[in-house]
């Protein structure tokens, strides 16, 4: 079977170029993501092998089934998506540099305690609700700049930009909308000037809507269906957990 994933991604890389020049921006201030949920990890060897660096996963258990087969491969691996407490411990074990998906004290406690414990340090990323959409995780817009100086007191967590995931609607202004809201998240942010706060990261935009992100000021892109396919599970299997609140 030929893959078509070389194909695929050099496609998505000119779609960020191309959005990047329209937008007056520098060609490397938008990275790309690959999003590899449910991708065998011998095909994302052949995107990091043809000079990838970031992946994202959104379940721990993905991230341990292809951990030995990438591991011969420098790359980062990003956690995407919704983190539930009891795997905290687990998400750790895999050298993962950053934790995008942020949103709720409970876990940014935790995380902490349990990073301290291994005297180690997380980079993290806070992720906005800004679709208003119930089905997806996310603090709510309102309350972001709080939980920004509460994370803040976590020394182990540093926490450098926001994360959303941006309305499914082929209105392309009302995704818009939402990405002009982290924007504007970001800046309020900025301007509070919390001690140890980075706010540089703005990941936003999929394979759908990565122009209207990057338009916006995303810095990171992330894209699955684009490069790898249609997956067989409907994302509602990662985005419809039911929350935990343990
Ligand atoms: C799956 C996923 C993506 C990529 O979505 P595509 O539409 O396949 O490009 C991006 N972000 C998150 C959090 C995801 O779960």
């Amino acid at each position: 079977m030929n893959d078509p994933v070389i194909e695929n991604l050099t496609h998505i890389l000119d779609r960020i170029a191309r959005a990047c020049e329209a937008s007056g921006r520098p060609a490397d201030s938008v990275k790309l993501l690959l999003a590899t949920k449910t991708v065998p990890a011998d095909r994302i060897r052949h995107a990091l092998l043809a000079g990838q660096t970031l992946i994202g996963e959104n379940k721990v258990q993905e991230i341990r089934d292809k951990y030995e087969a990438l591991s011969d491969i420098p790359h980062q691996t990003h956690f995407i998506g919704h983190l539930q407490t009891n795997k905290i411990k687990d998400v750790l074990k895999y050298n993962v540099s950053c934790i995008q998906s942020v949103d709720r004290l409970e876990l940014a406690e935790k995380l902490e305690q349990r990073l301290a414990f291994e005297g180690r340090h997380m980079d993290v990323f806070i992720q906005v609700n800004t679709s208003f959409e119930g089905s997806k995780f996310g603090v709510a817009p309102e309350a972001a700049l709080d939980l920004v100086r509460q994370v803040a007191c976590c020394g182990h967590l540093h926490i450098k930009g926001l994360m959303t995931i941006g309305l499914f609607s082929a209105d392309n202004e009302q995704v818009r909308k939402c990405f002009r809201l982290l924007k504007s998240i970001q800046s309020q942010i900025i301007s509070e000037n919390i001690p140890g706060v980075g706010m540089a990261e703005l990941s936003m935009g999929m394979s759908g809507d990565l122009e209207t992100a990057i338009q916006e000021g995303a810095t990171i892109v992330r894209v699955g269906t684009a490069i790898f396919g249609e997956r067989i599970y409907p994302d509602s299997y990662y985005w419809n957990e039911g929350q935990d609140n343990s």
